[in-house]
């Protein structure tokens, strides 16, 4: 067995090992959906390349409006190509780290950095909310490598040190680990932090039913908040892409702020999943990217669309894949899916499961070294 690195979601497993030998595969530590991952990325062939890259080249030389859309999957150094090809060919980038991502490390819950990594959490968290993130559905690991079940530097006894709490608009698996349980209405999250914090203010009580939510249970909530010594919050898409996110980061940073003006630790933390989402979002910061790309596709400013490593065509929002649809596109990535059927050329890639070396940020910041595919090699 090998030690490799998982690229199967933004937790960026490195305590992982794999093994595989024609179409059987071997793994250690891997969840379900990592494992998947890896079986999917073996069966990617890429075959010989050469005349597509001489093809591909003259379209991108030729484009007149040139757009480059993805690397949220990519290593580092790949997203640093990216600024290359967009500085050579005049291009402009975007990537689907601007649907929210990019919105939320802006705020001034982030102000573009990270108080804390995931060890840390590990090391000190005590009161772990999952607040519209749902790990059991994306990051599969999230909860036994650090956030919920192992023991740490404060936590002696692991998951029975720990309160959990799940805040979202529905009941969902990793609820049921969870100590406190708070479903409310959609788009209701900024409500619900106000009651919180009214609370814990002391400035006004409750006394009924908040949001359909009973006081038993938002009174149990807050007075976790009140008894643990660091507070985490993992907010998600729930949070982010709920359409009141300003509101929703704003409430959380509030809620942070008050926690700790009252002597107590607390943090906001993201749960960004597709791998390489945060390293998109650096790059991003460090004056790599466009601003208003998605915009401009919309109008219909780009004649010519290189997608790397997304199937843009199945996730963009319907306007915006409807105008990339009517543009020549140079697909760069696996095999399948609507974007790589779409295409006027498509240049197959393994996946870096597989092969792959250089760098991912891991959805805490902190980057991870890849050194893939020397003794999995298939
Ligand atoms: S949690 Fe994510 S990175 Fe870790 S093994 Fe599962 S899919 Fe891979």
């Amino acid at each position: 067995m090998e030690d490799i690195v998982c690229n199967g979601c933004s937790l960026l497993c490195d305590d992982v090992s794999a093994e595989v030998s024609g179409k059987n595969v071997n793994s250690l530590g891997f969840c379900k959906l990592g494992h998947t991952h890896l079986e999917t990325a073996i069966t990617h062939k890429i075959g010989s390349i050469e005349k597509k890259l001489v093809k591909a080249a003259e379209i991108l030389v030729n484009a007149e409006n040139l757009f480059l859309y993805g690397w949220t999957r990519t290593i580092n150094e790949a997203i640093i190509e990216r600024l290359k090809i967009a500085s050579t060919l005049n291009g402009h980038f975007a990537s689907s780290a601007d649907l929210g991502s990019m919105q939320a490390m802006s705020h001034s819950i982030h102000s573009q950095g990270l108080d804390i990594n995931l060890e840390y959490v590990r090391n000190n968290g005590e009161f772990i909310i999952y607040w519209g993130s749902d790990p059991s559905e994306s990051l599969h690991r999230h909860p036994s490598r650090f956030a919920v079940l192992p023991r740490g530097e404060k936590i002696p006894e692991g998951i029975e040190s720990r309160t959990i709490g799940v805040v979202d608009v529905r009941e969902t698996e990793t609820m049921k680990m969870a100590n406190h349980r708070l479903i409310l209405p959609a788009g209701s999250d900024a409500e619900l932090l106000d009651t919180v914090i009214s609370e814990l203010e002391g400035k006004s009580l409750i006394k009924d039913t908040v949001l359909g939510i009973p006081v038993s249970e938002l009174i149990g909530f807050v007075r976790g908040l009140q008894k643990s010594e660091c507070t985490v919050i993992f907010y998600g898409s729930g949070v982010i892409n709920s359409g009141n996110q300003d509101a929703n980061l704003s409430g959380i940073a509030k809620l942070v702020e008050v926690l700790r003006s009252s002597g107590k630790e607390a943090y906001a933390l993201p749960m960004f999943v597709q791998s390489n989402t945060m390293g998109a979002t650096k790059a991003a910061f460090e004056g790599k990217s466009g601003a208003n790309s998605l915009q401009r596709l919309i109008s219909r400013e780009f004649d010519t669309v290189l997608v790397v490593c997304d199937d843009v065509l199945a996730n963009l929002p319907g306007p915006a894949a409807k105008a990339l649809a009517e543009t020549r596109i140079v697909y760069v990535g696996q095999l399948g899916g609507l974007t790589d059927n779409r295409a006027t050329v498509s240049i197959h890639t393994v996946d870096t499961i597989t092969a792959g070396s250089g760098s991912m940020t891991r959805v805490d910041m902190d980057d991870i070294k890849l050194n893939n595919g020397t003794e999995i090699n298939y």
